[in-house]
């Protein structure tokens, strides 16, 4: 995955984070915890002098989702599936772009779970 696409899902992973944080009302972008939309974007952009503040949000499955996507782009391992080591489509990752598998292991592994 080159650079350009890396900050592509990078910003995308971020808006969604800052999405939810501020959606939870736990982050500290918004005292009272209900900011316009407009005000995402620059929480996005705030995002990672306020990292630290979301591990505590962590508890949140999704959350924790999202930051360790955003690990994984960070170690530029962002998009590679953890089970055969390929490439996981962008197709999938922009409807998915917390996924750490390619569509033929997620398909694998489910097809194990229901034996
Ligand atoms: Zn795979």
């Amino acid at each position: 995955m080159n650079l350009k696409k890396q900050e592509f899902f990078k910003k995308m992973i971020e808006k969604k984070l800052a999405e939810k944080v501020v959606a939870s009302g736990r982050g500290t972008w918004g005292n009272d915890g209900e900011k316009p939309v407009e005000f995402i974007d620059q929480a996005a952009a705030e995002f990672e002098v306020n990292l630290n503040l979301l591990f505590k949000a962590r508890d949140d499955g999704q959350v924790a989702e999202l930051i360790e996507a955003l690990e994984r782009l960070e170690q530029g391992i962002y998009g590679v599936c953890l089970d055969c080591d390929g490439e996981i489509s962008e197709k999938r990752l922009k409807v998915k772009p917390t996924a750490t598998l390619c569509i033929d292991c997620q398909e694998t592994r489910e097809r194990r779970r229901t034996l």
